[in-house]
């Protein structure tokens, strides 16, 4: 770690209860958390309201997904607008799920966070290569692609977070190597560093994502370019997710 403050964000995906959440709030409002770090987590939109009221301020609370534009006659949408209404201070936009399962491209994850950004919420902006791309040799160019297209649609880099979540590795207990993941960070940077600013490269954090654990997060915090993690399964567990905060270097 080495940019910024460390990050750590717990992405619920579509799991729990009002129940189930009711446990992992107790446990994440008792859990011991270093202070100098930024810990973020993303309930499905349902239970939004329930975490924010009953969640510690210490941690703040994401959106999973958001609407491209401001709310109205968007059947089954949910706006930047609504997400801030009720508290939320992140959007996590780009998810391998939403790109690959509902088929989300490019160019609408960019509108989405321009608007996103445009209304004061927070953005981290996954990107990441499947293992067929990785195989063929495209990481990087996919990569470049993906952050091509935030590039392009908005305005400033400075409430953007950059998730490097390998596709393979989300949900498969495959972990990217500490080598591997520090391998693309230092190339995400680079490429911000030659189109975008210098200062934008040495200032946005770039987290890793993709199987992060109690057990491996520590040796993936050591590396220099990886400054935090987004964390679905893992943040499940209280406890384990505040191992994986604590694991900041
Ligand atoms: C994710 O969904 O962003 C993720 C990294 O999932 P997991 O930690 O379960 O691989």
């Amino acid at each position: 770690a080495g940019t910024g403050t460390f990050f750590v964000g717990g992405n619920w995906k579509c799991n729990g209860t009002k129940e189930s959440i009711t446990k992992l709030v107790s446990d994440l409002n008792s859990a011991k958390l270093e202070s100098d770090v930024d810990v973020v987590v993303a309930p499905p939109f349902v239970y939004i309201d329930q975490v924010k009221s009953s969640l510690t301020d210490r941690i703040e609370i994401a959106a999973q997904n958001s609407w491209i534009g401001k709310g109205g006659a968007f059947t089954g949408e949910i706006s930047v607008e609504q997400l801030k209404d009720i508290g939320c201070k992140w959007v996590i936009l780009g998810h391998s799920e939403r790109r690959h399962v509902i088929g989300e491209d490019n160019q609408f994850i960019g509108k989405k966070a321009a608007y996103a950004l445009s209304q004061g919420l927070g953005v981290i902006a996954c990107i990441g290569e499947l293992l067929e791309e990785r195989e063929a040799g495209k990481t990087f160019d996919v990569c470049y692609q993906q952050l091509k297209a935030f590039a392009d649609a908005v305005p400033s880099w400075d409430n953007i977070v950059i998730a490097y979540e390998p596709v393979w590795a989300i949900g498969t207990g495959v972990v990217a190597t500490p080598v591997q993941a520090q391998e693309v960070h230092v190339a995400v940077r680079d490429w911000l560093k030659n189109n975008v600013s210098a200062e934008v490269a040495s200032k946005t954090r770039i987290i890793y994502g993709g199987s992060v654990n109690g057990g491996n997060c520590a040796e993936l915090a050591k590396q220099e370019d990886i400054d935090g993690f987004l964390v679905g399964g893992a943040s499940l567990k209280g406890p384990e997710f505040a191992t994986i905060v604590n694991s900041v270097t």
